[in-house]
């Protein structure tokens, strides 16, 4: 059986936003990080973390130390007892026009691959005009949120463009009203 998932950016969204974070020092998870995810995970959604990262593309950091800081991202988690499904990213820049470069599919159609995944039924949110626009994109929904960039990016929406499913003021406003809109 399939399940719905909801997609997770990870800068300004599960943790604070800093330019182009390099080193697991940097991580910083919001206070309701981990209750958010605990939320969705226990209502029976996947929880992913999809987040664009074109600091590799533009050699400020290497994959290599991109792992280092997810794996002190999972453990921070850890710690505050929640774990997440899996993590996408995409190490490329626009003029790379690869697949997977948020709001592209790629990422989503590489986890819906692995995980089972009810596209209809997930969510994407996100501090980033891209991030509910992939929600858009995947034939899902798309929250914006007003953590990170999002008060910057919620001036920027193109008026004759797609608009977010929702504006949250964070991420934890966001899980509350997917799960409302779950019981329906
Ligand atoms: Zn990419």
């Amino acid at each position: 059986m399939k399940v719905p998932a909801v997609f997770l950016d990870r800068d300004g969204t599960l943790i604070y936003d800093k330019h182009y974070l390099k080193v697991p020092q940097q991580v910083k998870l919001y206070a309701y990080c981990a209750e958010s995810i605990n939320k969705l995970k226990n209502a029976g959604y996947k929880v992913i973390v999809v987040t664009n990262q074109s600091g590799i593309a533009r050699g400020m950091f290497s994959e290599h130390e991109l792992g280092k800081v997810h794996d002190y991202f999972v453990k921070m988690l850890e710690m505050q007892g929640a774990k997440v499904d899996d993590i996408f990213y995409c190490p490329h820049i626009d003029e790379d026009n690869c697949k997977c470069r948020k709001p592209k599919t790629g990422m989503v159609l590489q986890a819906q691959k692995k995980h089972g995944i009810d596209i209809k039924k997930s969510f994407v949110v996100g501090d980033h005009i891209r991030d509910y626009q992939l929600g858009f994109n995947m034939g899902g929904k798309g929250i914006l949120i007003l953590t990170g960039h999002g008060k910057k990016q919620v001036q920027k929406i193109p008026n004759e463009s797609i608009k977010p499913f929702a504006i949250c003021r964070t991420l934890k406003q966001a899980v509350n009203l997917i799960l409302k809109h779950k019981e329906k």
